[in-house]
């Protein structure tokens, strides 16, 4: 698995074609390491050499990659390759590699590491001697196995939370920004620890997402939307036009079950389709086509669309007209920037301009002070959330400011 990670990242690194005769020594072992090597065509052999004897460890041929191990743990060669016949192959600096392997997950660089020092190990018993290894970069290893061991630790306190059911919905409420009325809210997930700390998503989200494990929490917040839906019709009415924004990932779109669950969900609670306003960013658009078609679906089932943290990915005008959406979203970025910078403000006259010529509903983000309110009304944009009105707040709280109760505005 390590390898065709390896072989992969390679095949996307720019291409440094390098030819070996027959016979020719690539490498010796105990020399610096600079390389890798993906063997485009012929075979190569690997091997160490013991009171002067060639002593053969493996054939590669095609596909193959050899010399990551010193690129890996910055150490010389833990062997010797040479080609059997004349081969190319494609070149890869030290730094290209590594700036893969930095950017990997830590647990997978701890893998690798692992793995390298087992096989530079079972090298030195098989020559009889130990190579010498590079200690300069002691710390930059520590560091590494720091970084996995509270990965690793995280990943266990997230299935303990889950567990426990410490993952909860928090409600941001959206606002008409000209009536200042409450129109609907945006569900964000907190975790809630046994402590009462309060955890952001910023810290785990990431982690769901790498795993399947966000298919049970992105179900899990469903069914706690739909709850609260049922919870406000009984405690306030529920208006035609309100909704629930729900914050969909692009592997939950990927999931072949995710609208036969999301419908059972629905149907459980008997509310409208129209109540329910999947957010989805710009990624979505390269979760392959299940995805989009999965989006199709839950629009013409009646779900609102919304595209999120918009204007900050890849977006053309093409597949924006392309894709069933009934929202856009401005990213916060560019609200708080818009008083600030001509640019920013040009931006979001672009976006609302946009959404005006796609038919599409438009909707604020992280709207802090007076004047971006000011603004955004004179521009004509008429809902909009941020912590000027209120931040996320536990369900009751929401249910109290809906219904009136509690009519104060909630600054974070
Ligand atoms: P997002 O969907 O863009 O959500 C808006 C984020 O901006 C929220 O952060 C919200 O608390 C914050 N925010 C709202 N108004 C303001 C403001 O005026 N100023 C500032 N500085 N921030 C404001 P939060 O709750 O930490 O969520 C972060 C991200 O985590 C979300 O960004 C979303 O991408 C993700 N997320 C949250 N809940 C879920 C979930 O249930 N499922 C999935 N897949 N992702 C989620
Ligand atoms: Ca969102
Ligand atoms: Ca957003």
């Amino acid at each position: 698995m390590l390898r065709r990670f390896l072989v992969d990242e390679l095949r996307m690194i720019k291409r440094q074609v390098r030819k070996f005769a027959e016979h020719e020594v690539i490498f010796q072992e105990g020399d610096d390491g600079d390389c890798a090597y993906l063997i485009e065509t012929g075979r190569v052999l690997v091997y160490l050499v013991k009171d002067g004897q060639e002593i053969p460890l493996k054939v590669l041929g095609r596909g193959e990659i050899f010399g990551e191990m010193s690129m890996i743990d910055h150490s010389p060669r833990s062997a010797s390759c040479k080609a059997l016949t004349e081969v190319r192959l494609i070149g890869v600096t030290q730094k290209q590699l590594l700036d893969r392997i930095k950017s990997a997950d830590p647990i997978v660089r701890l893998l690798m590491r692992a793995l390298s020092d087992r096989l530079r190990l079972q090298n030195d018993t098989i020559r009889g001697k130990a190579l010498p290894t590079n200690q300069l970069h002691a710390e930059a290893i520590e560091q590494e196995r720091r970084e996995a061991i509270d990965r690793i630790e995280l990943e266990n306190r997230i299935s303990f939370g889950l567990e426990n059911n410490e993952f909860v919905p928090y409600y941001q409420p959206i606002y008409n920004l000209h009536t200042q009325k409450i129109q609907g809210c945006e569900a964000l997930i907190r975790w809630l620890g046994p402590d009462g700390k309060i955890t952001s998503p910023s810290v785990f989200i990431d982690i769901l997402e790498e795993s399947s494990l966000i298919l049970d929490v992105g179900q899990m917040m469903i069914e706690k939307c739909f709850a609260h839906l049922s919870a406000i019709k009984r405690e306030t009415g529920l208006p035609n036009d309100f909704f629930v924004s729900i914050n969909i990932s692009g592997r939950q779109f990927g999931d072949p079950h995710f609208i036969e669950h999301l419908e059972q969900t629905r149907a459980l609670t008997g509310h409208h389709a129209h109540h329910v306003k999947l957010e989805v960013t710009e990624r979505i658009m390269t979760e392959g086509p299940l995805a989009i078609s999965t989006l199709q679906k839950c629009r013409s089932l009646g779900y609102q669309i919304a595209i999120d943290d918009f204007g900050t990915g890849f977006s053309s005008l093409q597949y924006l007209a392309s894709m069933p959406l009934s929202d856009l979203k401005v990213d916060r970025s560019f609200v708080n920037q818009m008083t600030l910078h001509d640019k920013s403000l040009s931006m979001v006259k672009t976006l609302i301009y946009m959404a005006n010529a796609l038919n599409l509903n438009l909707i604020a983000e992280g709207i802090e002070t007076q004047e971006q309110l000011l603004l955004l009304q004179n521009l004509g944009v008429t809902q909009g959330q941020g912590y000027l009105f209120c931040k996320a707040v536990p369900f009751d709280e929401f249910l109290a400011l809906f219904a009136g109760r509690d009519n104060q505005k909630k600054a974070a």
